[in-house]
């Protein structure tokens, strides 16, 4: 399916954003020009044109794909800058455990998990190393899956909850700064 940026790709009950693809609200929709295919759940654009780097102070959204103590490899998908640009990028992000939350954090993995959908802002660039933080408040943890049986979990309270395990798990969230 074609698609162009703002168009609804489903809900996030439905699908995961992938590359290419943002959550606004518990929508999914597309934020580039491109092809939209669904696989294992996970909507992506396969955009076309030319891809552009982020720069820092971009607001972006990435899956948490590996922890590698202190840092967390994040998958970036695209977002809309400040501005109104479109942007992108291979390869991995870095979250390092300096710009996880104030005070100190001793393993990533304790407030991120494989798995998890962040939002983040790029801290810095350096050579090709892109620097994310989620260290104040409106960033962290938007969608985050049980540990133990991989299910989506409910956002309750301050925590997220797994239905299937009857369990509650913390993350980094939007409300911790
Ligand atoms: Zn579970």
């Amino acid at each position: 399916m074609k698609v162009v940026p703002g168009q609804l790709l489903g809900t996030e009950e439905e699908v995961m954003p992938g590359a290419n693809a943002v959550l606004e609200g518990s929508d999914i929709v597309a934020s580039a020009v491109g092809e939209a295919e669904v696989k294992n759940k996970v909507v992506t654009v396969r955009a076309q044109g030319i891809p552009v780097m982020v720069k820092p102070g971009d607001i972006v959204v990435g899956r948490v794909e590996a922890v590698f103590e202190p840092v967390a490899l994040v998958n970036l998908g695209l977002d809309r800058t400040k501005d109104g640009r479109q942007v992108t990028l291979p390869g991995y992000a870095v979250l390092h455990a300096s710009h996880v939350r104030s005070g100190f954090v001793k393993n990533v993995h304790d407030e991120v998990k494989i798995g998890d959908i962040l939002k983040a802002r790029v801290e810095e660039i350096k050579r090709e190393d892109v620097g994310l933080t989620i260290k104040e408040k409106g960033l962290g943890v938007i969608i985050a899956f049980c540990t133990n049986c991989r299910t989506k979990m409910e956002r309750r309270g301050p925590d997220f909850y797994c239905g299937v395990c009857d369990r509650v798990e913390k993350r980094k969230t939007a409300e911790i700064d």
